[in-house]
């Protein structure tokens, strides 16, 4: 006989589809230790309800494995351990993925929409015959999710019909999950002969004392306002008193006075720390994209009328040349 659903039994059939979902998270990681964003993806893993499994694949990461056996909500690390995971190629990882989707038919699979989790799941996707969902920032429901479009200018919910939702994960959109109170059992899993169709070579990475961009509390942010490269020294001593990481615009970027790692922006890194200071920044819509979720936006430019005044929660309308030492000089 079918039964009509009042509201409460629909409460308990919404609990009860959750704790039918099982996910698993393609963790990210350096063999040493997990990349922040990994945290966040297992939040959003855990607000899907159900199991939530995570994938360590590397050369040597026991280590990695152990950190997030004790993360809060992981009921299952799978661990696979080859020399072709050097570098997480997705060529490789796609493979293993596949294999440990056919053993345990997740309902979900996710990662954080970092350059290694963009590079990877929507080939996974594509293997698996089902649409990605990229860089989520909501779960609605199991199967309904929110994600921006128009470099955030509007918001967009989608339904997911398939029968395995592969997902990405903005990592400023869902809190980090705890490293302690979990305990998570262990299981090996492999993905039989290595593809081989690529090699990892090297790796360069920029060297910097300073926090991690994405994962700063605070962030000082230069535009084409500092007029050069060697400018951006007046950035780093500011952003040494406040142990903050620096970004910058992209015009910044292509006049060639700083790395593109630094950018932040549509796209750039998506940050939001708790404070932000943008120096020489007009505030066009595709850098707002990159930060506006920020706590506190502080903005200097000479400028009344630029745009990042519209979003900042304090302004000052001043010669940066004149003020961000004043401003250095004045912290303690
Ligand atoms: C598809 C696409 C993607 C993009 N992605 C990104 C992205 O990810 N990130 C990004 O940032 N941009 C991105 N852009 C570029 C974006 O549209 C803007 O061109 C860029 O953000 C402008 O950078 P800016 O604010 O540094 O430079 P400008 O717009 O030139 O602004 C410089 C500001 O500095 C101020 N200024 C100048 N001198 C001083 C002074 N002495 N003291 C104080 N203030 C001063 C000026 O008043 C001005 O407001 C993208 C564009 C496109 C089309």
């Amino acid at each position: 006989m079918l039964r009509t659903l009042n509201k409460t039994n629909l409460r308990q059939l919404t609990g009860l589809i959750q704790r039918f979902q099982s996910t698993l998270v393609v963790a990210e990681h350096n063999n040493d230790t997990l990349t922040p964003i990994t945290l966040n993806a297992i939040t959003a893993a855990s607000k899907l309800g159900g199991e939530v499994s995570c994938l360590v694949a590397g050369t040597n990461c026991a280590k990695v494995a152990e950190q997030i056996s004790k993360v809060k909500g992981v009921t299952k690390v799978l661990v696979a351990q080859h020399d072709t995971y050097k570098g997480g190629l997705p060529e490789e990882l796609t493979p293993l993925i596949l294999a440990t989707q056919k053993q345990f038919s997740f309902t979900h699979i996710c990662a954080g929409a970092s350059a290694f989790g963009k590079n990877l799941l929507p080939r996974v996707a594509a293997k698996l015959d089902v649409a990605p969902i990229s860089d989520i920032i909501e779960i609605k429901s199991p199967d309904t999710f929110v994600r921006t479009i128009y470099a955030g200018n509007a918001l967009s919910t989608v339904k997911c019909n398939e029968s395995v939702k592969v997902l990405t994960v903005r990592g400023t959109s869902f809190e980090a999950a705890e490293t302690v109170g979990g305990n998570a059992t262990s299981e090996e899993v492999s993905s039989g002969s290595p593809v081989e169709v690529s090699e990892w070579l090297e790796q360069n990475l920029t060297k910097s004392d300073r926090p991690e961009l994405t994962s700063a509390k605070v962030v000082v942010s230069g535009g084409r306002g500092l007029k050069s490269g060697d400018n951006f020294k007046l950035l780093y001593n500011l952003a040494d008193k406040l142990n903050a990481a620096v970004g910058a615009s992209r015009a910044a970027v292509d006049a060639g006075y700083v790395p593109n790692d630094m950018q932040v922006g549509q796209t750039g890194k998506i940050v939001a720390p708790e404070l932000y200071i943008a120096v020489g920044i007009s505030g066009a819509i595709q850098h707002l994209a990159g930060m506006k979720d920020s706590k506190t936006i502080v903005a200097i430019n000479k400028d009344p009328e630029a745009p990042i005044f519209q979003v900042a929660d304090y302004g000052l309308v001043a010669d940066l040349f004149k003020v961000v030492p004043e401003l250095t000089a004045a912290l303690k």
